[in-house]
């Protein structure tokens, strides 16, 4: 386990060395404790951030000044980067653009965090401290805000999205009633978030065991609407969760805000690729799934969908399958379904048989001829299936040859 792991260890102790204090805080703590494969390292310290890199350069460890007016030195030890930071407290204002001070006091650190179960700290000997009552509630997997709800939200409205991430990610009833409470009271706040932070947040979201039953409740109290549009159908995440599930798939979270988001034309799912600061591949895959297609269905002739992963890829044609199959309400174990989604590994697109420079060689005189013999080639070539007999292959080709010469 990473916390008590040589490296970590190796990290304490540097610090520990130089008279100071160094604990594991964080999402790394509250995994280890749930069993749940840890991410980043964060360490929080009582050494001031020119002591981190001065005494993890003398243990000779790496150590990278990466936000020093934040307090944060990661620190590089056998190749797994840690983010350590002083030990911060909030003076003035409160949340992501407060003023803040370092101090060597644990209980205010941990009261400047989201969350209870984010608020646990491990020491070098493997001891978990808990300022605020944290692990009971890791315990009883809930996902408490820190003190007053309304107040941690009002310092910054991202954390009604961690509040449902969260609780999506870990808990395992509903969302706690106060957090929930205070989420949809503040909801307007939700406006000021920059997209990309929204945007990290959704898709982690999306992409958690429990995200249909949480973006469910989400969408009951119009926080859905407020963020990806409305019309967002949450029994078509439902749907697709149940058909990743059974097919063994990781969740997608692309494809599961393409389900959410329900049949759109193309000009809504572009807005919400650029509400949602999407890249262009991934506004691309989103406004291609959305798109219907008989190659998808189980009933159709598997040359069409042959054509289709011939021209677009197999990756595209998994989508379409998976997106189709969510809109027809087929259960997720129905066995036509499950066949075509597997078409796409059982059959590898070939490659097209004739180059421009076949057609040199067949007399055919250097301009524009070739590409337009190539192109109908190619489409005699896709609807008849993708023969490969040399004699059917050259027959056609001097066919078209012979109508393109003149
Ligand atoms: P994960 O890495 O799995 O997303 P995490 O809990 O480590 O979970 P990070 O975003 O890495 O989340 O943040 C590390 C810690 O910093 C959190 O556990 C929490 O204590 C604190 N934190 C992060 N973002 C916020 C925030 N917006 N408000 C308050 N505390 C925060
Ligand atoms: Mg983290």
């Amino acid at each position: 386990m990473w916390l008590t792991s040589s490296e970590t260890r190796a990290v304490l102790d540097a610090i520990r060395a130089g008279g100071f204090d160094a604990r594991v805080v964080g999402g790394a703590v509250r995994n280890a404790l749930m069993d749940a494969p840890v991410k980043d390292l964060d360490i929080a310290t009582t050494a001031l951030p020119d002591d981190v890199v001065r005494l993890t350069e003398a243990a000779g460890l790496r150590a990278v000044p990466t936000g020093l007016t934040h307090g944060t030195v990661t620190v590089i030890s056998g190749r797994q980067p840690f983010e350590v930071t002083t030990l911060r407290r909030d003076i003035e204002t409160f949340g992501r653009h407060a003023r803040v001070t370092f101090t060597t006091d644990w209980a205010e650190d941990a009261a400047r965090r989201d969350f209870t179960l984010n608020a646990l700290y491990c020491d070098a000997a493997g001891t978990v401290h808990d300022p605020l009552g944290g692990y009971p509630d890791l315990a009883a997997r809930r996902v408490r805000f820190i003190g007053s709800a309304e107040e941690r939200i009002r310092e910054d409205y991202l954390r009604i999205l961690r509040f449902f991430r969260f609780t999506a990610e870990y808990a395992d009833g509903p969302p706690d009633a106060a957090g929930l409470d205070a989420s949809v009271a503040l909801a307007d706040g939700l406006a000021q978030l920059s997209g990309e932070r929204i945007r990290a947040e959704i898709l982690r979201l999306l992409a958690a065991p429990r995200a249909a039953e949480v973006v469910s409740v989400m969408a009951a109290v119009g926080i859905v609407d407020r963020l990806i549009g409305d019309q967002c159908d949450v029994r078509l995440l439902a749907r697709l969760a149940a058909i990743e599930t059974a097919l063994g798939l990781s969740p997608d979270p692309l494809l599961r805000l393409a389900a959410l988001a329900g049949p759109k034309p193309g000009d809504a799912r572009d807005a919400i690729a650029g509400r949602l600061r999407l890249s262009n591949a991934e506004a691309e895959r989103l406004a291609r799934i959305g798109l219907p297609d008989r190659a998808f269905r189980p009933e159709t002739d598997a040359r069409e969908a042959r054509a289709y992963i011939y021209r677009f890829g197999a990756d595209a044609f998994r989508d379409g399958v998976l997106m189709a199959w969510t809109a027809s309400g087929a259960p997720a174990d129905d066995p036509e379904w499950r066949q075509r989604f597997h078409l796409a590994e059982r059959w590898t697109a070939p490659e097209l048989p004739v180059r421009g420079s076949d057609l040199l060689k067949r007399g055919l005189a250097e301009g524009p001829a070739i590409g337009r013999v190539v192109r109908a080639f190619e489409d005699w070539w896709i609807t008849h299936d993708f023969p490969s007999d040399k004699l059917e292959l050259a027959k056609a080709l001097s066919d078209l040859v012979k109508a393109n010469r003149n």
